[in-house]
């Protein structure tokens, strides 16, 4: 008999576990640790010449000799992530076949997080009464009289003191050292601090929310309301229930609605703001926030997608505010939907998620009329007003003068909103002077050197830029084909060239053009967002920077300069999304007592987007795309995946794309389409292929993709990515 040498059992503590590193490495690591940690408990662990917070993750896989492995070393305090935050990891890299790792980084984004808190000296009263006894020292005495510990800063601000004053007495032995915590904690929110009255629709959603949250078990609801109908004051009403049950609450916004004016609503209703999470904070912000969120003191949170990967301790409720965003897509890195996930991390939870939005995405719609989610809906404006009237201006008639974009019937009802001291909006999703600058002389198209797109004319700044790498060029005098000298025409209209066009049409009229080249920053967004509220500017000409969630009580007449714009993409989502930007927009006219006017400049009134704009029947565009998306077995009644390669070598690229195809595995109810090229061919000097696939709603098509990238090795120089139900088709 042939019996395994025994090894002597070690009586040491040491134990063998699979660690992950929050890198893109195929799965977890085994090393050995002096420790019995849990999973989820995190430790350094040293990789080729590097260390790196890394967390305890499964058993050891035990392949490798224990005399190879590598030890790794718990942190003091021994940190933890939740287990239901590492069980959240694990899904969604399976789903969107990222690396662990990847997403692990996702969730362990701030590492300072875990170093131990630094404690700040205090100062408290002293038993000693200095000799010396001034008006200065007398103040700081008094406000030190409560006992409470203070930084030297602080107690010199509230006494109105200089630090040097303070340092007098702790040196006289009247004020004595003590330890402060780190950071300030943060104040809870109040549920009861200030109660809303719910109109009859927002009531009966919120008590159905309320109802969701009491049973502390997963449920979806559609928060359904149209622009203005109060869904933010309705959610309220469910985070107040998490809030009063000693649950967290999160709420995830699109970065671009993190307003100052959503942190003022927050506090209005619960008496402060709550924790931010978003790429705007500092690094100590994060820490602060983090170290809150895991230990449960920070009880409500309101960030943008990435917060979805916070160590929340006791989650009682989800909110997704505007759930159709496509801001909610990572595309880069570990690719996932943050509104999908989101579901994904309530059912985890075991907590209710609240889906709100007044054009929610075909996806959310289907699933809340068959009923797999609750339908909440609030059909009415809050209050007196009333949802605007809707008018399409068809262009094939109406035609506006060459080079110019605003048609008589709209340039009327612009004069009318001047004249009756009104406010207008001006919509044109595409910022610059013009999308395309070409030689009259030979036809050449100013394109841009790294990537296959025009490049963009910006007037104002006198340049040409690409806006999809950043490329720029100051505006040639010469053609670089040519050589023609001043031959170069611009083509179409961005929000600059409007601007133009109407300052010609209403010189006096105070004008602001809204664009991501205006606006640096959340800073002079606010600035602007202001100035429009206070009525400080007639008329915004902007992109869809400004059409979102603002709330402008003077502003009655929106225009849409070309509501054409975005429908002729043609890939899956482009129509929804053109009805979806539209009719937010829309949501911008007449949102206070004035009834507002939409008017939408189209040389396609007969398509069914611009028909159910006009009629205000939402749900006929719904019912339609349902049908167009089942037709075409699309999301959600199949199911899409796309593979990208990209790389500087166009022709590996290629060569890959071809290799991949031949390899695909046959798979019943599987298509796979391609390779083709992107419709940006080239991006930053990168050229890149996709493939699509398509199955059928019940085809694990993560298994597929898996079994098919198994056997296809792509050379170094090409980088695949795996793009699980794409969102964007470029
Ligand atoms: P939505 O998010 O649905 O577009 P909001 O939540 O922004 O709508 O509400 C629109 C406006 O109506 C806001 O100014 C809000 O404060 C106000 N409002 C909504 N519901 C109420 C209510 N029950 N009582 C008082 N004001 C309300
Ligand atoms: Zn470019």
């Amino acid at each position: 008999m042939n019996l395994p040498l025994l090894k002597p059992a070690l009586k040491t503590n040491v134990q063998r576990v699979g660690i992950l590193l929050p890198l893109r490495l195929s799965g977890s690591y085994d090393y050995i640790i002096d420790q019995d940690l849990p999973r989820g408990s995190l430790v350094t662990a040293p990789l080729g010449p590097r260390e790196y917070l890394a967390c305890v993750w499964r058993p050891a896989e035990g392949e490798v000799e224990e005399a190879k492995l590598k030890r790794a070393t718990p942190i003091s305090a021994n940190p933890r992530l939740p287990e239901s935050l590492c069980d959240f990891i694990d899904w969604v890299a399976q789903y969107t076949l990222t690396s662990p790792g990847l997403v692990l980084a996702l969730a362990l984004r701030v590492p300072q997080a875990f170093e131990p808190a630094v404690a700040r000296l205090g100062y408290v009263r002293g038993p000693t009464t200095p000799g010396r006894l001034t008006l200065a020292r007398q103040r700081a005495l008094d406000i030190a009289a409560d006992g409470l510990a203070r930084s030297i800063g602080s107690l010199a601000e509230e006494a109105n003191v200089s630090p040097a004053v303070v340092r007098g007495l702790i040196d006289a032995g009247s004020l004595t050292e003590t330890g402060l915590p780190e950071f300030d904690r943060f104040t809870e929110p109040d549920p009861e601090f200030k109660f809303t009255t719910l109109n009859l629709e927002q009531e009966a959603a919120a008590r159905s929310l309320c109802g969701a949250v009491a049973s502390e078990r997963f449920s979806a609801s559609l928060l359904d309301g149209v622009t203005g109908s109060g869904k933010t004051e309705t959610y309220f009403e469910a985070v107040a229930e998490a809030l009063r049950r000693g649950k967290q609450a999160l709420i995830l916004l699109p970065e671009i609605a993190l307003t100052v004016q959503f942190l003022d609503r927050f506090a209005e209703r619960f008496g402060c703001r709550p924790a931010e999470w978003h790429s705007d904070l500092t690094s100590k912000e994060r820490r602060r926030s983090y170290r809150a969120v895991m230990s449960g003191e920070a009880r409500a949170v309101v960030g943008a997608r990435s917060a979805l990967f916070l160590p929340f301790s006791k989650l009682g409720v989800i909110v997704v505010d505007e759930e159709h965003e496509q801001a909610y897509k990572q595309e880069e890195g570990a690719i996932y939907h943050a509104r999908d996930m989101a579901v994904v991390r309530a059912r985890i939870e075991n907590c209710p998620i609240v889906l709100a939005s007044a054009t929610p995405s075909l996806e959310t719609y289907v699933n809340a009329s068959s009923g797999r989610y609750k339908w909440l809906k609030l059909p009415r404006r809050h209050g007196s007003a009333v949802l605007p009237k809707v008018q399409l201006i068809d262009l094939r008639r109406a035609r506006a003068e060459a080079g110019t974009w605003l048609s008589q019937p709209l340039r009327d009802a612009l004069a009318a909103t001047l004249e009756s001291g009104e406010q207008a909006l001006l919509f044109l999703n595409r910022r610059g002077y013009a999308p395309l600058t070409l030689c009259e002389t030979c036809g050449h198209k100013m394109t841009c050197r790294q990537c296959s797109a025009w490049l963009v004319q910006h007037r104002y700044h006198r340049k040409l830029v690409c806006h999809h790498c950043g490329f720029e060029t100051p505006l040639a005098h010469a053609c670089p084909q040519c050589q023609a000298v001043t031959s170069f025409v611009a083509c179409g209209p961005g929000v600059e060239r409007v601007a133009e066009e109407f300052t010609s049409l209403f010189p006096h009229a105070r004008m602001a053009i809204a664009s991501s080249d205006t606006l640096h920053g959340p800073a002079e967004t606010q600035a602007a967002i202001r100035a429009m509220a206070k009525h400080e500017i007639d008329v915004v000409i902007g992109t869809q920077i400004v059409a979102k969630g603002h709330h402008f009580p003077q502003l009655t007449l929106v225009g849409v300069v070309d509501g054409d714009l975005g429908g002729a993409d043609g890939d899956l989502r482009s129509r929804e999304r053109t009805f979806q930007l539209l009719h937010q927009v829309s949501g911008r006219a007449g949102r206070a007592e004035k009834p507002g006017l939409v008017l939408i400049q189209t040389r396609n009134p007969e398509d069914m987007v611009m028909k159910a704009l006009a009629s205000g029947d939402r749900n006929a565009f719904y019912e339609q795309e349902r049908i167009y998306r089942q037709r075409a077995q699309a999301p959600p009644f199949g199911r899409f995946a796309a593979i990208i390669l990209s790389g500087t070598d166009g022709d590996a690229v290629r060569e890959c794309g071809r290799m991949l195809s031949a390899a695909a595995p046959p798979g019943r109810g599987v298509k796979v389409w391609g390779p083709t090229p992107a419709f940006y061919q080239i991006l930053r000097g990168r050229t890149r292929e996709r493939l699509l696939v398509q199955a059928e709603r019940h085809v694990d098509i993560q298994a597929y993709l898996r079994a098919w990238l198994a056997r296809v090795q792509c050379p170094n120089a090409v980088r695949l990515a795996v793009d699980v139900d794409p969102v964007s088709f470029f």
